[in-house]
């Protein structure tokens, strides 16, 4: 059922990014595919499909909907309930369709899912093709949910009113992982959640703005003053506002 990338190892535990990821296949299957083409087709994740780095393939659920007149995918609760939700098959057929052609991971976008997070992206970018399901209406019969989905991803303690913004979140934090689609591979090394620290802050010109000075060290070109003002500043900002990630750190030291 699941295909890794051939690095996989992933403990899930903040590991390393590998180097031999080439490239991630998406298949979102959606009753909006028209919300994925502006943020799909603009910047880094545009870029990313033009140089083969990564595939998103949207795909209308309408499209598998035995009922070809209403293109219907959602029924009423059984027990009674408010709202609808979708029904299993046009989820099944698009399933079964997409994984006819190559194995794939699959996800379903859910409040009631693990919480994401960047070590999670890490984990998910060991697999080289991934189906999302964005959710609607209530949710989904829970016989998709026992019969075809590996894992469920939450994107927060909230409510949204369908999984193509997590769905979205999925694709452009694993999509910025894969080698050679950001300019610089040492961005990634550098920033928030490497290492359980969020990144230190950091400034541009003009070394002097309307009187407020950038820091001397960051001037002084001393490399290694540099770094070590950089790591205090990471770690002071990381105590202030998120004391659990160091709390994390900690305990998996222990
Ligand atoms: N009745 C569901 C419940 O109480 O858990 C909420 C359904 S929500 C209105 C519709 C869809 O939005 C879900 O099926 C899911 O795909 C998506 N969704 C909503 N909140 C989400 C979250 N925090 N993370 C990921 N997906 C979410």
């Amino acid at each position: 059922m699941r295909e890794f990338n051939e690095h996989q190892n992933n403990g899930f535990k903040g590991v390393g990014i590998s180097r031999i990821i080439t490239m991630i296949r998406f298949d979102i299957i959606t009753i909006f595919p028209e919300m994925f083409r502006p943020i799909i087709n603009e910047s880094i994740l545009k870029r990313a499909q033009e140089k083969k780095k990564i595939q998103i393939h949207v795909h209308d659920l309408r499209d598998y909907s035995d009922d070809k007149k209403h293109r219907k995918v959602d029924d009423r609760p059984f027990g009674g309930g408010p709202g609808m939700l979708m029904t299993p098959q046009p989820l099944f057929d698009a399933i079964k369709a997409i994984k006819g052609r190559r194995k794939a991971h699959v996800i379903y976008t859910s409040p009631a899912g693990r919480t994401f997070s960047q070590s999670h992206a890490k984990h998910l970018t060991g697999f080289k093709n991934l189906i999302i399901i964005c959710g609607h209406y209530e949710g989904i019969d829970e016989r998709v949910r026992q019969h075809l989905v590996d894992e469920e991803i939450s994107v927060g303690d909230y409510v949204l009113t369908g999984g193509e913004l997590p769905a979205m979140i999925i694709v452009d934090a694993l999509a910025r992982l894969v080698p050679g689609v950001l300019g610089k591979e040492e961005s990634l090394v550098q920033e928030s959640f490497e290492g359980h620290l969020l990144e230190g802050p950091q400034y541009t010109r003009p070394a002097n703005f309307r009187g407020i000075k950038v820091p001397d060290v960051l001037l002084s070109g001393n490399h290694k003053a540099i770094e070590t003002w950089r790591k205090e500043e990471a770690l002071g900002l990381t105590q202030r506002l998120r004391p659990d990630l160091l709390e994390k750190k900690r305990s998996q030291k222990c």
